[in-house]
């Protein structure tokens, strides 16, 4: 073979390599591309018990390809979802998931794991409680409330209370849910020596009961009984007792007011609330002024005996101002406003007892007694056992 003939060959060899190289390479590209495949970024997903689950596919997907991200969904029935809420029951799920890659779908498991960690809510919680010496410990209960979606108990430490001597204590009060999540508060509890004035009665040195009569400037705390606050004419406030409108009363009364005109009926956004003992007191004279005092009594509360001082007390109006009275708003109201913590607190029939008029329109807020109060049909006077009637 003549040299010039070689060496044409050793060049034609090389072209020929080189081209398929080049062709291989891009073919393998090619290739590669097609046949990407995506690994997921985790295959355990932890949600907070109450939470929606949603899955999104830039946080299951190890790609930042956009055209893979988009095709990705998740079938979400194997979830458990709890009655008439929108999030899952605790425990453990498999999902499936599923993306388009390369023209085809690929099916992948994942595990949800619904864990509840979050601790009880306290709703009601004083800061101090005055109690009477001999009081019951159960009497404790009523002043704690707490909230939380799992099934909870509260526990009450009390220990280092001795409810039969005076003194001033710590006691331990713990919301804790089925899943351990705990809330452990200390609240201070003062044992008094003497009975409380306020309910009318002291003891003098023979230990005879004297009646006293408390007035808004002889009580000095409004009175409790089984932690529910109780004012009327026997029970006043004491004058410079301000605590505005009570939040949680507040909000349940708005919700009450938004299922009312939800079901049609024609009630104002604006309620009368709070009123300050300055307030009832311009307010009661009035009255007198126009009706004479007998008569004022017998419909309007004179300053610190009404229970709107408490912050609790809400009257219902019109979206013209005038009261709630119609029968079908009164038969309504009276069947449903303890599902909101709220008594009517003044029922026809029970005028004695109450001291006032029927007022359908009058709701005051007790809380979780409330479904207790209206079953039970009776008068917040005669459900707590206190004396109600005339000044
Ligand atoms: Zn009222």
């Amino acid at each position: 073979m003549p040299k010039t003939q070689k060496k044409d060959m050793k060049i034609k060899l090389i072209i020929i390599f080189v081209v398929l190289v080049i062709v291989s390479t891009i073919g393998a590209f090619v290739w590669f591309y097609n046949n990407e495949k995506v690994e997921l970024l985790k295959d355990t997903f932890q949600f907070e018990y109450g939470d929606i689950v949603k899955l999104e596919g830039k946080d299951i997907l190890d790609t930042t390809k956009e055209s893979i991200i988009n095709t990705f969904q998740a079938d979400y029935s194997s979830l458990e979802i709890e009655q008439d809420k929108d999030y899952p029951k605790v425990g453990s799920y498999d999902l499936q998931i599923h993306y388009k890659i390369n023209g085809r779908v690929e099916n992948e498991n994942i595990k949800i794991i619904v864990k509840d960690t979050k601790k009880p809510n306290f709703t009601k919680l004083p800061e101090k409680i005055e109690l009477n010496k001999g009081f019951h410990l159960d009497d404790l209960n009523s002043y704690f409330e707490a909230e939380d979606l799992s099934p909870f108990e509260i526990k009450i430490d009390t220990e280092k209370l001795d409810s039969n001597k005076s003194g001033e204590y710590e006691i331990t009060v713990t919301a804790i849910d089925k899943y351990d999540n705990k809330n452990e508060q200390n609240v201070k509890v003062i044992v008094k020596e003497e009975p409380q004035k306020s309910n009318g009665q002291t003891l003098n040195k023979q230990n005879q009961t004297i009646e006293t009569k408390s007035t808004p400037y002889t009580v000095s705390s409004p009175r409790y009984v089984n932690g529910i606050m109780i004012v009327n004419k026997k029970n006043p406030l004491p004058y410079n007792y301000n605590p505005y409108e009570n939040a949680e009363a507040g909000k349940q009364i708005r919700s009450l007011i938004s299922e009312m005109q939800t079901l049609g009926f024609n009630i104002s956004n604006s309620y009368s609330g709070f009123r300050s003992f300055d307030t009832q007191a311009g307010l009661y004279q009035n009255y007198v002024n126009n009706h004479g005092q007998a008569k004022a009594d017998t419909f309007s509360a004179r300053a610190g005996y009404s229970e709107h001082q408490t912050g609790l007390a809400f009257d219902l109006l019109h979206r013209d101002g005038t009261l709630v009275e119609n029968r079908n708003e009164a038969n309504w109201i009276a069947q449903n406003a303890h599902r909101f913590g709220f008594i009517v607190r003044y029922q026809a029939g029970k005028e004695h007892i109450t001291g006032y008029q029927a007022e359908p329109w009058h709701l005051r807020y007790v809380g979780q007694a409330a479904t207790d109060i209206y079953n039970s049909g009776l008068t917040l006077e005669e459900y707590l056992g206190v004396q109600g009637g005339g000044y």
